[in-house]
């Protein structure tokens, strides 16, 4: 018998990914889809992965326990992955509660909906490195104390913990992955990297001239989200549930991660990029990079898609992708 994994926030990029990799693992896979007015484009990153017919999907939403509760009731999953969230830390000021209601409580109502209708599944917690925000230790690892700096980094820290209390408490065997900043084609046009690749490849096709960025010197820990979401499926095969960090362990300020994208055009940021204070946030978290040594040992996982290979990948997608809007 095939096992049955469901996935919240399915419909993400980390989702999307993940349903791939199960999928051709021989899983069932389910995924949690919150109603949204646009229907119509909610599945365009399964589409672009040729999945979307393959997955069963399911009404509900992380803010509705009982949704959860029947949900779970019905699937009977073996593995369930919580990766849904209000996930741009930017909005997380504009709508501090709806992230907390989501991204803290969210998680906590899945974590509550396993242990009540299946104590035996594993459960996967998204935690996220932008919970070590003011950094405490130049490399961050599982030991290094957290300093959230946004409402987003203080929900998935609840979020982080209640995993971790769930396991203690009940015996869940509930894991926390603290990612880094993961990337891929598939990540939302609002974070820095799509928002670069796409803005360049838009002003190398004579559309757009300019780029509007926010702060450069901001570095970043970026990966290939389909390395990290290997990474999910690796914890959740262990026989102890554990919490690890998962990174590349080097780093990129934003103007470099823009100069890279833009040499690969043949072009010069310097002509292009202009700074505007609007996207500069409330509290920054100006450097992250991850050590993930213990991921390295136990898990045997490493990333084998470099930053190069990264950039690479999301520009000729961001060109093709315009091409193709074009001739439409
Ligand atoms: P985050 O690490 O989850 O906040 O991922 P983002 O991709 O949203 O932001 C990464 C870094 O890029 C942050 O330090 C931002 O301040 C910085 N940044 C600079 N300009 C921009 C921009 O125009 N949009 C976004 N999203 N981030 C920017």
């Amino acid at each position: 018998m095939s096992k049955r994994a469901l996935i919240t926030g399915l419909t993400g990029q980390d989702g999307a990914y993940l349903a791939q990799l199960l999928l051709a693992k021989g899983y069932e896979v389910h995924g949690l889809v919150r109603r949204s007015a646009s229907a119509d484009v909610i599945d365009a990153r399964l589409r672009w992965l040729g999945i979307a017919g393959d997955i069963q999907v399911h009404d509900g939403n992380l803010t509705d326990l009982s949704s959860l509760i029947r949900i779970i009731r019905d699937v009977k999953p073996d593995e369930v992955y919580n990766l849904g969230a209000q996930s741009f830390v930017k909005s997380s000021w504009q709508q501090p509660l709806l992230t907390g209601s989501v991204t803290a409580l969210g998680g906590h109502n899945m974590l509550e909906a396993v242990r009540l209708e299946a104590p035996e599944a594993r459960i996967y917690q998204a935690s996220s490195s932008e919970m070590y925000g003011l950094i405490q230790e130049d490399v961050q690892s599982e030991k290094t104390p957290f300093y959230p700096r946004s409402p987003y980094a203080v929900a998935k820290l609840y979020a982080h913990w209640m995993t971790v209390n769930y396991r203690e408490s009940f015996g869940l065997h509930a894991s926390s992955g603290i990612l880094f900043n993961h990337e891929s084609p598939l990540r939302g046009i609002e974070f820095v990297t799509r928002k670069i690749t796409d803005g360049a490849a838009r002003i190398k096709l004579g559309l757009e001239d300019k780029l509007t960025l926010g702060n450069l010197d901001a570095t970043r820990d970026w990966g290939h989200a389909r390395d990290f979401v290997r990474a999910m499926w690796l914890m959740l095969q262990q026989e102890e549930a554990d919490d690890y960090v998962i990174a590349t362990g080097r780093t990129t300020s934003v103007r470099d991660f823009c100069k890279m994208t833009f040499s690969l055009l043949d072009l010069r940021m310097e002509d292009h990029v202009v700074v505007d204070p609007r996207y500069l946030r409330p509290a920054e978290v100006d450097v992250l990079l991850g050590d993930a040594t213990k991921a390295r040992t136990k898990l045997g996982w490493q990333p084998e898609c470099s930053l190069e290979q990264l950039v690479s990948e999301m520009v000729d997608a961001d060109i093709e992708r315009i091409k193709l809007q074009q001739k439409h």
